[in-house]
């Protein structure tokens, strides 16, 4: 694989690269030649029926009319036909097949893009016939053994095609007319459903050494992809299919045949994040059907096996699609080249490069859709997103291509959450636009998490939990560690939790490859030369692991981690959720006093202002998230059997979030009723914006889970004064939610109003669970009367009854006294209805 930094490009033996054919429609099939008249009917399917036509002189079926292009096997253009001339070295071998929308009519330019197919494929001769069948892996077993018999028959998988033979090449190769394989409507081959044969024709193929690709045009009728960004048309309407249309999709096929070689695998091991494959060894040492899983990795040798670091013998390029913007383009080369470092640490010096991809123009033969050539490519999408992913060998888990799907509104993302978490750090980012030079820098460190997906890594949401909140607003500790995070795969983003006064210079404010990157890459990409099997790496690869119990930044995220404090996403500082939150909404007041500042012009329209204050309503919400997330948390580490994995948080530190709950996430911070702010937006809408939020909070609070983890750490508990239970958590929130009742004189203001209706309703959906939440596939709601539930829900309201009906009498507003008596009302119904 990624033959490409030298001789590579270098295509082997290519005879001529077929000129594009007219694009002219063709017949349904292709009219006879004279000289073809005998040319059985068949193709794809197996349309030959049993008895295959006899072969002919190899020089009637590939005449001087022929343009032929020899790589891995060799491949010939009469006309509009495609034949394939394939030799017995490259029979019942292994191919990867791919394919990828060049150009296409299906993709939504408010979705995302990319999709194609990804099968392992093999030619086989059958007498005067070739099939193509596509390969199954989830099952293995040593060939040796007895159970071989019936795994064997599992691997060879379905028979995709069959040709009949043609004529014999001059050493026995078989010549089969492949014209129909890519423009029949074979479903893994196809797209575009019901491929219509004169609307479809072959473009133009490539043969290189290990591959060889085929660019087809197909025509057909497919629903358009659905729209998954912001701006994506709807389409259609009513909620039911968008209607078939018309479609024509580009699509290169690229075969290329496994690597001979075939690297060794290395185990996967739930302390370290990777990638991997799963398959069903039956013939394991083990007394059931046991599954092996490994790693996703580049598959890196070094040049000089003796040196402590070396140059790999082929370094990972991945190639930069030419329609990125111009401007951008150096700051995604760098954002591959971050990972570097991390490489070096493993031993592999320049181990990885981004580099410009030549256009079709500078080099004809160059693909971004290439099966050797790993890829960034830029989708013309409204999709603020960005993804990165990998196709691999399923024998050993090498990587054969990596690919990043850069999706141009990214840039739309990361201006706001760097505008909305730390603008007041960074005087470039007070004035809208920010200059290029910053979001260059905010694009590359997206190249550079979506690399990491690519070279193996999921996310680590444990990372930005591990360091304190005082260490990472001091800058000293932020150059050591190389960050505020441990890693770049963790969504903790832009550090908010500095100060003005903290003096941290901006680029310490993003994310960087850090110690656990550095760690992760080692784990996986070290080469452990002692070692002849993946077994026999355990014991090196157990040790490495080890480190995590002396430094927690190296720890990744616990497997079955529901309920980890630490495990969040768009955290910074999670360690201490309460304080960090304090930190970060000091800033996002400062943010919210800027908005007008940075984004009012004369000239343009309230739509940017808009934005902004719909992002920090949602990063408050989203600090909120933190800090529910402490009460009935417990903390993980995956141990391997070393010991415990899991931690109840302490009792004072989930009152203490509870508290913080009360304070701040049941009121509304003044900072967001602003009326010269709301005024400009919109005629009505903050009521019912923290409605929602406040929604949000109390269900998360009061989900069943979260009550049943309340219930099960009181079971548990070896001190029960140790432990935060059920009972407190609504005694706490009592005074939290419904404060005002017990003051003298009794108002709620209309988003306190909410607030109240919001734990109604929640306490509602636990004694009442609908017929939807009982029978949710996914996590069902239990029986109200399987758990404690139900008795303290039911109290609780009781008491709030009573509170209510004292409160009337102290109503200082009418809507107050119209509220407790709806209040009254309500929970009459709830309980009632539970019975
Ligand atoms: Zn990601």
């Amino acid at each position: 694989m990624l033959r490409l930094s030298i001789a590579a490009t270098a295509v082997l033996g290519l005879a001529s690269c077929a000129a594009p054919v007219a694009t002219a429609p063709t017949p349904a099939r292709p009219a006879p030649a004279a000289q073809d008249s005998a040319r059985p009917t068949g193709g794809p399917g197996g349309g030959g029926g049993p008895q295959a036509a006899q072969p002919r002189a190899y020089r009637q079926v590939i005449t001087d009319r022929a343009v032929t292009q020899t790589g891995l096997f060799k491949v010939h253009r009469i006309g509009e036909r495609l034949l394939f001339e394939i030799p017995a070295a490259a029979m019942n071998r292994e191919m990867l097949l791919i394919s990828r929308p060049v150009e296409t009519t299906l993709q939504n330019p408010g979705g995302f893009f990319g999709g194609g197919m990804r099968q392992i494929v093999q030619w086989e001769r059958r007498g005067n016939r070739v099939v193509l069948r596509a390969r199954q892996f989830l099952l293995t077993a040593d060939s040796t053994d007895a159970i071989w018999r019936q795994v064997q028959g599992f691997r060879q998988g379905a028979v995709l095609a069959s040709y009949n033979v043609e004529a014999y090449g001059p050493d026995s190769a078989a010549v089969v007319d492949v014209s129909d394989l890519f423009l029949s409507n074979i479903p893994e081959l196809a797209p575009v459903e019901g491929i219509v044969r004169n609307r479809s024709w072959v473009d133009r193929t490539w043969a290189f050494a290990d591959n060889i690709n085929v660019e087809v045009t197909q025509s057909g009728a497919s629903r358009p992809a659905p729209a998954g960004g912001p701006g994506g048309g709807g389409g259609g309407g009513g909620g039911g299919q968008p209607p078939l249309r018309s479609q024509t999709a580009r699509m290169m096929f690229s075969m290329l045949k496994l690597p001979d070689d075939v690297m060794m695998p290395r185990w996967h091991d739930e302390r370290v994040g990777f990638n991997s494959s799963r398959i069903y060894d039956l013939s394991r040492d083990v007394h059931r059907t046991d599954q092996v899983r490994f790693i996703h990795r580049f598959k890196l040798v070094k040049q000089d096996p003796t040196a402590a670091v070396s140059d790999p013998v082929e370094p990972i390029i991945y190639w930069i699609d030419p329609a990125t913007p111009d401007w951008l383009k150096p700051w995604i080369v760098e954002g591959v080249n971050k990972w570097q470092p991390a490489f070096e640490a493993a031993g592999f010096s320049n181990a990885i490069f981004g580099r410009i991809a030549p256009t079709p123009e500078e080099d004809p033969n160059f693909s971004l859709f290439d099966a050797r050539h790993s890829v960034i490519y830029w989708r013309p999408s409204t999709v603020a997103n960005a993804t990165g992913g990998q196709v691999v060998d399923p024998r050993s888990g090498q990587i054969l291509k990596g690919e990043v799907n850069m999706y141009h509104n990214i840039m739309e993302l990361q201006k706001n959450w760097y505008f909305i978490q730390v603008s007041p750090l960074d005087p470039r980012a007070q004035r809208l636009p920010m200059p290029d030079s910053l979001m260059g820098r905010l694009v590359e460190y997206v190249v550079t998490h979506e690399i990491g997906h690519s070279i193996g890594f999921p996310h680590n949401m444990k990372s930005s939990a591990q360091y304190p909140v005082d260490s990472i607003r001091s800058r000293a500790f932020l150059e050591r560690m190389n960050g505020h995070v441990a890693t770049l795969m963790d969504y903790s983003r832009f550090k908010y939790v500095a100060q003005p006064e903290d003096s941290i210079p901006p680029h310490l404010l993003i994310p960087q490859v850090g110690p656990y990157d550095v760690f992760a890459v080692k784990w996986g990409y070290s080469p452990i030369p002692s070692a002849r099997t993946p077994d026999e790496e355990k014991p090196t690869l157990d040790r490495w692991a080890r480190e995590q119990d002396q430094f927690p930044w190296l720890r990744f995220t616990t497997a079955d981690a529901t309920g980890d404090p630490e495990n969040l996403t768009e955290a910074v500082g999670d360690a201490d959720a309460v304080r960090s939150t304090k930190l970060g909404m000091l800033n996002l007041e400062r943010v919210v006093r800027s908005i007008l500042p940075a984004a009012e012009k004369p000239g343009e329209s309230y739509a940017e202002v808009n934005t902004l204050y719909g992002q920090a309503v949602g990063q408050w919400g989203r600090y909120m998230g933190h800090v529910t997330a402490i009460v009935a948390g417990a903390y993980t580490q995956e141990r391997y059997g070393t010991g415990e994995r899991f931690r109840p948080v302490e009792k004072a530190r989930q009152r203490e979030a509870v508290q913080y709950l009360n304070q701040a996430a049941f009121q509304v911070p003044a900072m967001f009723l602003d009326p010269s702010l709301l005024r400009r937006i919109e005629n009505e809408g903050a009521v019912d914006r923290f409605r929602v939020r406040h929604a949000a909070v109390l269900n998360q609070l009061l989900s069943q889970d979260r009550l049943n983890r309340l219930v099960e750490f009181e079971a548990l508990a070896a001190r029960p004064a140790d432990v935060y239970t059920i009972a407190d958590l609504m005694t706490d929130l009592r005074a939290g939610v419904w404060g005002e009742l017990s003051q003298g004189s009794v108002r709620v203001n209309v988003y306190r109003r909410n607030l109240q209706r919001a734990f109604l309703a929640a306490a509602d959906a636990r004694l009442n669970p609908s017929e939807a939440a009982l029978t949710r596939a996914n996590n069902p709601a239990p029986q109200p009367a399987a758990s404690d539930v139900r008795g303290v829900m039911r109290a609780e309201l009781q008491d709030l009854d009573r509170l209510a009906q004292q409160a009337l009498a102290r109503a200082a507003d009418p809507m107050t006294r119209i509220h407790l008596r709806d209040v009254r009302t309500e929970i009459a119904r709830i309980l009632e209805a539970g019975r």
